[in-house]
C-alpha cells in the first residue's frame, strides 16, 4: 500500500519536495506513525507548527465544535472567534490590530503593503524600499521571495519585484548605510530560521529599533518561526527589550491548520482601510477557534515555561555532544529552536535519525535543526541525543 501511494504521488503531486520515503499516517503528542507501522519521535514538528504535538485533545475539540456551528462567512461579517483571537493577540503584544490571512507568505505580503501605504498616506511617497537581511527567509510568493535574501529562492523567477535592499544580517553599519529616504521598512527574522538558525547578539536588535527610531522608518518582525513561544517567550521580540512596529506569525498559531496573521501598531493599521487589502478565508470560524484554544491552552498549562526548561535541557546535551564529536562546530538557538552546524552535509544524518526512529531536520546543506513540539519531555529529549550520539560517532 504504501509504494502504491508513494508511486502515484511522483506521478500526480507536483515534485516541489524531495520527500523522505514514509507515508505519515497518524500522530499523537509527540509520536507519529507511518503506513508501515513505524513509530517516530517528532523533532520536526511539521516544520515548527505543531506546537501542542499531534492530535491534541483540546485543538480537536475546539475545532470540531465550531465545525458543527459554522464553517465559514467571509470577513463580509463579523465572527466570535475570530474577534476572540484578535482580542488575545492584541492583549498579548505590542500590536493594537490584528489582519488575518491563510499563511506566512501572506502574512508578510500584508505587511509589505502596509508599510507602503502608510508613508503613501502620509504623503511620503517616494519611501517604498524595504531593507531585508542576507540568508533571510520571507516565503515563497512573488513578493515574498522578493524580500528573501537568498538566491536560491529566486532563481528561475524574473523578472524579481523591485523595492528591496538587502544587507547582511547582524552588520548595523551595513544596515545604517543602506537606510536612504527612499527607505521605509526594515524586515527581518529575529532569530533567522531557515538561514541556519542564526541568532544576533542582542544589542544589534536594539540597535536596529534605534536606527528605525532615528530614521523614521518601520521594523517588520517576521516572527512566522519564532514567534508562539518557540524561542521560549511568547514573541522572539520579548527576549530584547524592545518592539517592532508590525508583526507578522503564522506556522504554529492554531497547531496546524493554515493562519497568518500581520499585527500592527494602531497608528500604521489605519493605513489599511475598507478595500485596501483582503482575503477570503483570512480569520475563518474554524481555525480561529483552534488557534484561540491554541494560546488558550499555552497559557494554562504554562507550555512556554516547558518550553524554556527544555531548550536549556536540550541544549546543554547537545553542547556536551559538541565536546565530544568534532564534527560538530557550533550549537546555537533559543529555546527550542535550536541548530548544531556540521563541518560536513547534514542529509546523511537525517537519514540515519530516520531509520532509528528520529525525525529531525537539516537546512542550508550543513544545519541539523530541532524544532519539536514545545511539550516535549526530557525523555524524548534523552532519546534523541543518545541517537545523535551513535550516528555521529
Ligand atoms: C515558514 C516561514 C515563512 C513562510 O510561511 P508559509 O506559511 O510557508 O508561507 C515566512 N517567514 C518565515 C520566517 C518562515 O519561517
Amino acid at each position: 500500500m504504501t509504494d502504491e501511494i508513494k508511486k502515484k504521488a511522483d506521478t500526480v503531486i507536483a515534485s516541489t519536495y524531495a520527500r523522505f520515503p514514509m507515508v505519515m499516517e497518524r500522530g499523537e503528542g509527540c509520536r507519529l506513525w507511518d503506513t508501515e507501522g513505524n513509530e517516530y519521535i517528532d523533532f520536526v514538528s511539521g516544520i515548527a507548527v505543531c506546537n501542542l504535538g499531534h492530535a491534541h485533545p483540546a485543538v480537536v475539540k475546539a475545532l470540531s465544535k465550531q465545525a458543527e456551528i459554522l464553517f465559514h462567512v467571509s470577513n463580509l461579517y463579523y465572527t466570535i472567534p475570530q474577534v476572540d483571537l484578535a482580542e488575545w493577540l492584541v492583549n498579548h503584544s505590542f500590536a493594537d490590530r490584528a489582519f488575518f490571512c491563510n499563511s506566512g507568505a501572506e502574512a508578510n505580503e500584508a505587511a509589505i503593503k502596509l508599510a507602503r501605504k502608510y508613508f503613501s498616506d502620509k504623503g511620503e511617497k517616494e519611501r517604498k524600499v524595504i531593507i531585508a537581511m542576507e540568508k533571510s527567509f520571507h516565503g515563497r510568493t512573488m513578493a515574498t521571495l522578493s524580500a528573501t535574501g537568498q538566491d536560491k529562492i529566486k532563481k528561475g523567477f524574473d523578472p524579481i519585484l523591485q523595492g528591496f535592499d538587502f544587507v547582511p544580517f547582524k552588520d548595523i553599519e551595513a544596515l545604517r548605510e543602506k537606510i536612504t529616504s527612499s527607505t521605509c521598512a526594515v524586515l527581518m527574522e529575529p532569530v533567522q530560521g531557515e538561514g541556519g538558525v542564526r541568532c544576533p547578539a542582542p544589542e544589534y536588535i536594539k540597535e536596529v529599533r534605534d536606527l528605525c527610531d532615528e530614521t523614521g522608518i518601520l521594523l517588520i518582525f517576521d516572527e512566522i518561526q519564532t514567534g508562539i513561544g518557540r524561542t521560549g517567550k511568547l514573541f522572539a521580540y520579548e527576549h530584547f527589550d524592545m518592539e517592532p512596529d508590525i508583526m507578522t506569525l503564522a506556522k504554529a498559531l492554531a497547531n496546524g491548520l493554515p493562519i497568518g496573521t500581520m499585527l500592527a501598531k494602531e497608528e500604521i493599521a489605519a493605513s489599511f482601510t475598507p478595500g485596501s487589502h483582503a482575503s477570503t478565508f483570512g480569520g475563518t470560524p474554524v481555525v480561529t477557534a483552534a488557534a484561540l484554544e491554541v494560546m488558550r491552552y499555552m497559557e494554562k498549562e504554562n507550555v512556554i515555561g516547558n518550553c524554556q526548561e527544555m531548550g536549556d535541557y536540550f541544549l546543554e546535551k547537545l553542547l556536551v555532544l559538541k565536546e565530544k564529536h568534532k564534527v560538530i562546530q557550533d550549537v546555537r538557538g533559543f529555546g527550542l529552536l535550536l541548530g548544531i552546524k556540521l563541518n560536513t552535509d547534514g542529509k546523511p544524518y537525517v537519514d540515519k535519525c530516520i531509520e532509528k526512529g528520529f525525525l529531525i531536520n537539516c537546512i542550508q546543506d550543513t544545519i541539523l535543526r530541532f524544532i519539536p513540539p514545545l511539550i516535549v519531555g526530557k525523555e524524548e529529549i534523552d532519546a534523541l541525543v543518545m541517537c545523535l550520539d551513535e550516528v555521529l560517532g
